[in-house]
Parts: structure tokens; sequence; C-alpha cells
């Protein structure tokens, strides 16, 4: 589907610069929230639709809740520690919006590309992240104070 959408892409925008290796849509925005099951609550009464997974990512100390919104989706973060960098966005901005997560095609191509764009990379190899995707994430102080994650869906080999 992926690979059919990007053909299209090419198609469509034949002349322009839609290439394979670029950002393809805004896959979730995450938000960073002190209670989970609380905030669980408040997106099923917002979305009228309760998460449909969560998933603990042992790495990052998080647990996360998914809610589908049409393509997209909403990602709820809460700190399983209180090291932990949600913790501490939370302990400087408050709860809230935390990141926005771009899904790209190959996102070492796109690692790459933005490293020579200038970009810092707050990880200099793509990692493990939640709902089976490889992600890294960008520094907020190299995109407008906003921290941004680009995400890869992981293909069972
Ligand atoms: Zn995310």
């Amino acid at each position: 589907m992926l690979e059919a959408f990007l053909r299209e892409g090419f198609l469509l925008f034949g002349n322009f610069s839609i290439q394979p290796h670029h950002m393809i849509r805004i896959e979730h925005i995450g938000i960073a929230v002190k209670d989970l099951s609380r905030a669980e609550e408040v997106y099923a009464a917002l979305l009228g639709a309760p998460s449909y997974k969560r998933e603990a990512v042992e790495s990052e100390g998080v647990i996360t809740s998914f809610f589908q919104v049409g393509p997209n989706k909403v990602e709820l973060l809460e700190s399983t520690r209180p090291d932990g960098p949600i913790a501490k966005a939370i302990e400087k901005r408050g709860e809230g919006i935390h990141h926005i997560a771009f899904e790209v095609a190959d996102i070492r191509a796109e690692m790459e590309r933005l490293k020579a764009e200038g970009f810092t990379l707050l990880n200099e190899e793509p990692k493990r992240g939640a709902d089976n995707k490889l992600v890294c994430f960008i520094h907020p102080k190299s995109a407008n104070g906003v921290l941004v994650e680009l995400c890869q869906e992981i293909v069972p080999a």
C-alpha cells in the first residue's frame, strides 16, 4: 500500500520534489501525561473511541497508549520513572504536546538528509520505539522548539 501511494505520488506530482525517501505524513502526535488511565478516559471521551493498545517502551521509561484518529494517531505517554524523558518534560513544561511524529519510508536516508541540512539528531542510529517502529528524534532547538520524531514501520522479514 505504501509503495502504491509513493508510486501514485510520483505520477500525480510528476515534476515536484516528492521523493520516496522524504516525509510521508504525520503519523502521530505524542502527548505527555501524568496519569495514563485518567488521560485515556479524557481522550476516549474527546475522540469518541477508546485506546486500541497500551505498550511499554522499557528503554525510554514510558508506557504508551494509542488512539486512532482517521489515518493518524494520538500517543499518550506516561513516565515509568521519575528521571525519564517524559517525567522531565512534564516537570519543565507541564502536561501537553510532547512531539510530532512523521512517518518516513527510509529512516536512515532521512536521518542522513536532515543531518546534512543541519538538524541535530538525538540518536545516531534508529532505535526501537513503540508500535513496531524504528524511530529517531530531532532536537527541538533545530526545529523551532518542536521535538520531531521520525518513524518507520518495521516490516517483518
Ligand atoms: Zn511518538
